[in-house]
């Protein structure tokens, strides 16, 4: 999740609409074997690794995030996803100019005391990671699951003296539950009939970098892709309790309800965005997505915690068995468009977010 950038927004106001799940929603067998390829242990041991210390933060263009695009890439090679980066690779490089580092009160990670030194910066490829899997008709179009892999890198130390921004929620969380569904999907007996795309972005942290380079040159053409679901932020249940996570853009489209069906069967409520006045809808990735036409909403749990962009944003946090249930309902929500059952639409004319912020401040739970 990025820092607000964007601070306009129409100010005509829509009711919401609560998702009603129809009965007859329970998912076939093969869906539920494959949900049940989702593992609490598989994420805790993916995230072990792309939020350690040894990553170093994960910062665009450096050598941390670079490590956790070639383990991303393995991965997806060992589930023989097609190669959806450039060339014979699952590498989609990204133009990436490092900046130079100068003192800005907004920007305390990349300018704080413990900085490393700046002078330099050994070139390292910065890439999106994107997996397919090819589904049985392609007249049907495509699904996106995204997440980026990217984070904050070195910073400013904290008061325990911790310079390293782990991101293991931010987003580390969504990364590893791309992967699981990248597991789940290609364990599946029977192949879906859309195709999937599994794109891990970098440079999202620095304003989108990784998602608008997808955007411009997509493996599956736009006008072939039914929507984004963006996952960021999902490991945590602070402020909104367990078994639950909501999407952003609710009212946007009918993606939120589809998803809601899936969560019933992982008893997971799925429900809308709960902090409309954070704008969380225009601070992910879906917004390349949205910005070309096309669905993208951000699929989140309790992302509003302390540790938001702070060094202590670390493995120890995430409750990995809900974290479980949510990818489980991601999956099956997402298995009702995968296979034509469901097919997301807008409700409106535009993919304008036109609910106007509520007043009202979430409320807060016991902190953890
Ligand atoms: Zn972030």
């Amino acid at each position: 999740m990025n820092r607000l950038r964007l601070l306009a927004f129409p100010a005509s106001a829509v009711l919401l609409i609560i998702a009603q799940p129809p009965a007859g929603d329970e998912p076939r067998d093969a869906d539920k074997a494959a949900a049940a390829t989702i593992k609490a242990a598989d994420l805790k041991k993916d995230l072990s690794y792309i939020a350690s210390d040894e990553l170093e933060g994960r910062a665009t263009g450096s050598q941390g995030q670079w490590l956790a695009g070639e383990f991303l890439a393995k991965r997806f090679e060992e589930l023989k996803l097609e190669k959806g980066g450039d060339g014979d690779s699952y590498h989609q490089k990204v133009d990436f100019t490092p900046r130079k580092k100068k003192k800005d009160a907004d920007d305390a990670p990349a300018s704080g005391p413990a900085a490393k030194p700046t002078t330099k910066p050994a070139p390292v490829e910065v890439s999106n990671v994107v997996g397919i899997l090819r589904g049985t008709d392609a007249s049907l179009g495509a699904i996106v699951f995204s997440a980026h892999y990217d984070h904050l890198g070195r910073g400013r130390a904290d008061e325990k003296g911790d310079t390293i921004y782990n991101g293991a929620d931010d987003d580390g969380s969504g990364t590893v539950s791309v992967l699981a569904l990248a597991k789940a999907y290609s364990s599946r007996r029977d192949k879906p009939k859309r195709t999937i795309v599994f794109a891990c972005f970098t440079g999202e942290e620095i304003g989108g970098l990784g998602s608008k380079a997808y955007v411009t040159t997509p493996k599956v053409p736009l006008e072939k892709t039914l929507c984004d679901i963006n996952l960021e932020m999902m490991g945590r249940s602070f402020g909104i309790g367990e078994k639950r996570a909501w999407v952003t853009g609710w009212d946007v489209t009918t993606l939120g309800p589809i998803l809601a069906k899936g969560g019933k069967a992982a008893g997971i409520e799925i429900y809308p965005d709960p902090y409309p006045e954070q704008m969380y809808y225009y601070r992910s990735d879906n917004m390349a997505f949205v910005s070309k036409n096309v669905i993208g909403q951000t699929v989140s749990a309790g992302s509003n915690h302390p540790q938001y962009h702070k060094p202590s944003d670390e493995v120890g946090l995430i409750e990995f068995d809900n974290l479980e249930a949510i990818v489980r309902a991601v999956y099956f929500g997402s298995a009702r468009i995968a296979d034509g059952q469901d097919e997301p639409k807008l409700t409106g004319d535009s993919l304008e977010l036109k609910a106007a912020p509520r007043k009202k401040k979430p409320e807060s739970a016991p902190a953890k």
